[in-house]
């Protein structure tokens, strides 16, 4: 198994159910993939699917191998050389791009980029933020939007309550930000966002929460009654928003619908964001209406999906983001099957859903592997102890169950020694100390 996320994990979950171990590579040391360092920190409830996870993962017939970066430290061709089969489940993690002039300029990021920062990724600089602007725009009207919008709405104080390294508090209490744009090229009952994600929106206690435009909220009786459930549900909500009285709440979320974001300007840094206005055809399809505005704003994160990256070996759709695949088994280009290799996850399906909808996706997965085991060939290398010590011999750290475990109460003594709960640890090498049993507290 390759990847340690939710459809990696739901994978071996019903593999060892079918009575089979499992080896669970990961590249971080840390396992959970997008449980850890993908959810929002203020979603507890959410993250507690951890639980869940470390019940498999710490399994007598499964290993937990983390640390180990496959195409790096192995290759696909080894692996199935040590294992009879091989699931792929390392998910999408590559953002996508909104293709507008001033995209690289500095202050405009990927939501991915702040998400991994803030959920102490160890790719992620602890450097990368400082939040020094005081108007932020985001981009897109998905979950991940208004993951990092309440993100950026919270204060530091509410923050402190959840497992975020001690970096991102501190650059969170000196920030300076009042205004969050939240830009949405489409209406507001055509958003992906859920009603239990907008609706905690409205609630964060340090935001004010405008709509910019309440006359986009009024919409034609027949079309109104048309709406599916969710729809209303948010449109309900934001009318609620765009009636309430303004408690002077130290910052402020301004959501802007039918406004596409077409150029980010400043000189080296950027200074404002101009937006089109958008229509919507009968056709559902957005056109320009040749309006525009320019927000000023000294941050922009773009928020507008993920897409896979290839993996060394693995048949890759550059077109879809995704792994070619039947029914989770990997397919070549001619559209033959891989033999022993199979792809469960977002690597599988594109980024949708939540994460239960991996256990469904995983299961399909492990049904078509489970079907085609008594015909594959086996491993060439049919001990177990065969990959560790080719592992060894290169030098590789793997960070086991036992080694979690301690950077689990390494976090634990972080946190404790500044007055929190928990700090995630988000520094590689402490991280790996860590799992050695000989790190220092240090978020
Ligand atoms: P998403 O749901 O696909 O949303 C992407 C958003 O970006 C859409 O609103 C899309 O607009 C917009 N967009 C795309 N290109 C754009 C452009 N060029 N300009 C402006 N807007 C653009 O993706 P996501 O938010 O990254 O979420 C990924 C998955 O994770 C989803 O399944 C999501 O539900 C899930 N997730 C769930 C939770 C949760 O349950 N709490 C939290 C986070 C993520 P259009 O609609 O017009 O295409």
């Amino acid at each position: 198994m390759i990847g340690s996320g939710p459809a990696g994990v739901y994978a071996a979950e019903a593999l060892v159910e079918a009575g089979h171990a499992v080896d669970v590579v990961d590249r971080l040391p840390a396992p959970f993939g997008l449980v850890r360092y993908g959810v929002a920190p203020d979603h507890p409830k959410i993250r507690s699917v951890s639980g869940t996870l470390a019940a498999v993962l710490s399994g007598p017939t499964v290993r937990f191998l983390g640390n180990v970066e496959i195409g790096r430290d192995l290759t696909l061709a080894e692996l199935h050389r040590h294992y009879d089969a091989v699931l792929v489940a390392v998910g999408a993690s590559v953002d996508r791009r909104l293709g507008v002039d001033g995209e690289d300029l500095a202050g405009s990021f990927s939501a991915t980029e702040f998400v991994s920062w803030y959920c102490g990724h160890p790719d992620a600089p602890v450097d990368r933020f400082t939040l020094g602007a005081s108007a932020v725009g985001v981009v897109g009207a998905g979950n991940v939007a208004v993951d990092v919008a309440r993100v950026l709405l919270r204060s530091a104080e509410e923050l402190r309550a959840t497992h975020v390294p001690e970096h991102v508090v501190q650059v969170l209490d000196a920030s300076r930000i009042t205004d969050v744009h939240l830009f949405v090229r489409r209406g507001p009952t055509e958003t992906k966002i859920s009603t239990v994600e907008l609706r905690e929106l409205g609630r964060v206690d340090n935001a004010d929460v405008v709509v910019a435009d309440p006359a986009e909220l009024e919409l034609p009786g027949d079309v109104e009654a048309e709406l599916p459930g969710q729809q209303k549900r948010n449109l309900a909500t934001l009318r609620d928003w765009a009636t309430r009285e303004q408690h002077g709440r130290p910052r402020r979320l301004v959501v802007h619908f039918h406004r596409r974001p077409v150029e980010l300007t400043g000189a080296g840094v950027v200074d404002g964001v101009v937006v089109e206005r958008t229509v919507q055809g009968a056709d559902g399809r957005l056109a320009d209406s040749g309006k525009r505005e320019r927000v000023p704003v000294q941050m922009m994160l773009r928020a507008v999906g993920y897409r896979g990256a290839a993996l060394p070996g693995l048949p890759f759709d550059e077109r879809t983001g995704t792994v070619p695949h039947a029914d989770g088994r990997v397919l070549t280009e001619a559209r033959t099957p891989v033999v022993g290799e199979y792809v469960a996850g977002w690597a599988k399906r594109g980024p949708t859903g939540v994460i239960g909808t991996n256990k469904h996706d995983a299961r399909e997965t492990v049904a078509a592997l489970l079907a085609d085991l008594p015909g594959l060939p086996g491993p060439a290398e049919s001990d177990p102890g065969a990959v560790l010590s080719l592992l060894a011999s290169r030098g590789v750290e793997v960070v086991d169950w036992s080694g979690w475990g301690l950077i689990e109460a390494a976090e634990l003594a972080a946190g404790q020694a500044v007055g929190r709960q928990r700090a995630t640890i988000a520094h590689r090498p402490t991280l790996l100390a860590a799992a050695r049993g000989s790190a220092r507290p240090r978020a």
